[in-house]
């Protein structure tokens, strides 16, 4: 993608978090990860970052996240895929990432994955290297199951390790509450969490097993745009995984049912619980009663736009 006169400032990119209205886990692959099926959501809680030309590849935070315990250096996804980039491209250089963070650190919601796609966008149009789409996309999955999501947006149904993606009919507007933990939660916890439960109830899943896939009242609710018909689809093989790691997410997902919600569910590995509600005085009832039991509850909507350039 080139970008005119990027070439002497900077580059903002906005990139979504995401919500998985389904996700089914199938076995576990050679590879380390699960074969999964899985509809995805970006919603309004955005990551912002701004490239500047630098010698080379750094990074820095700010907002309302906190992120002290984020590794600055090469383990940043952010500094990944500045560097993946120049290396593939040739692009000798680098880039200070300013990152603007919005989407709860560990917290199943793809928010490192969006700090690696918005960082892909801003980069090559920072160094005009050019790439299309599709390089985009092949280097995002490199990253990361959930980066090429974080580029594409929208809805889409994410198969494989969740990367290979087909985009999703979806009408209208979804209204969402959030309940954020402070306390993030493993991914791969969550899984191996989930694998000890299959192997305890000797439900392996062999190689023979057909691959999951999207159930089609997922799909039907979506194409409808029928928030009702989502709510009672919603659907997270690693909730009960979650819950059992975080038995206090229990509560929270109670207390939001019996209180206007129309359903919720453990978004991706966890710990946030993304309530679905009908409008958005609903969702404003919602959090508020869910700030005064003690929680932090953001209101988004979805679905919506993938990376995309802000300013330069
Ligand atoms: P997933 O995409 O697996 O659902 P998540 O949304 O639960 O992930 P992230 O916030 O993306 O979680 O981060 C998971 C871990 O990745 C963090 O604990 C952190 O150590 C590491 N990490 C590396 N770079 C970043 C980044 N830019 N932002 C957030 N976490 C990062």
């Amino acid at each position: 993608m080139t970008f005119e006169g990027a070439a002497h400032g900077s580059v903002t990119v906005r990139a979504p978090g995401k919500i998985n209205v389904a996700l089914l886990v199938g076995r576990l692959m050679d590879d380390g990860y699960h074969d999964v099926a899985t509809a995805y959501q970006a919603v309004s809680l955005f990551e912002d970052v701004r490239a500047t030309p630098a010698d080379d590849v750094s990074v820095s935070f700010a907002g309302p996240i906190a992120t002290e315990d984020l590794p600055t250096g090469n383990d940043n996804l952010a500094v990944r895929a500045a560097r993946l980039l120049a290396r593939e491209t040739g692009h000798d250089g680098g880039a200070h990432l300013h990152i603007t963070k919005r989407v709860p650190v560990a917290g199943g919601m793809g928010g490192g994955s969006a700090d690696a796609a918005a960082t892909l966008v801003a980069c090559d149009a920072l160094w005009g290297t050019d790439c299309g789409r599709d390089d985009l996309l092949a280097l995002g999955a490199r990253l990361g199951a959930d980066v090429p999501f974080a580029l594409l947006g929208g809805t889409a149904i994410g198969t494989g390790r969740g990367d290979q993606l087909s985009p999703a009919l979806s009408t209208g507007q979804f209204h969402w509450v959030l309940a954020v933990s402070d306390t993030g939660m493993s991914t791969p916890s969550t899984y191996r969490a989930l694998d000890a439960h299959r192997e305890r109830h000797s439900a392996d899943i062999s190689p023979a097993s057909p691959a999951p896939t999207v159930p089609d009242d997922v799909m039907h609710a979506l194409r409808s745009g029928d928030a009702v018909a989502l709510g009672e689809a919603l659907t997270n093989d690693l909730q009960a995984a979650a819950l059992q790691l975080r038995p206090e997410l229990g509560d929270t997902l109670e207390l939001g049912e019996a209180n206007g919600a129309l359903a919720g569910i453990v978004s991706g590995s966890g710990p946030t619980i993304a309530f679905l509600v009908s409008d958005v005085e609903s969702a404003i009832d919602l959090q508020v009663t869910l700030s005064a039991a003690g929680h932090r509850a953001l209101r988004v909507t979805g679905p919506v736009p993938g990376a995309r350039i802000l300013e330069a």
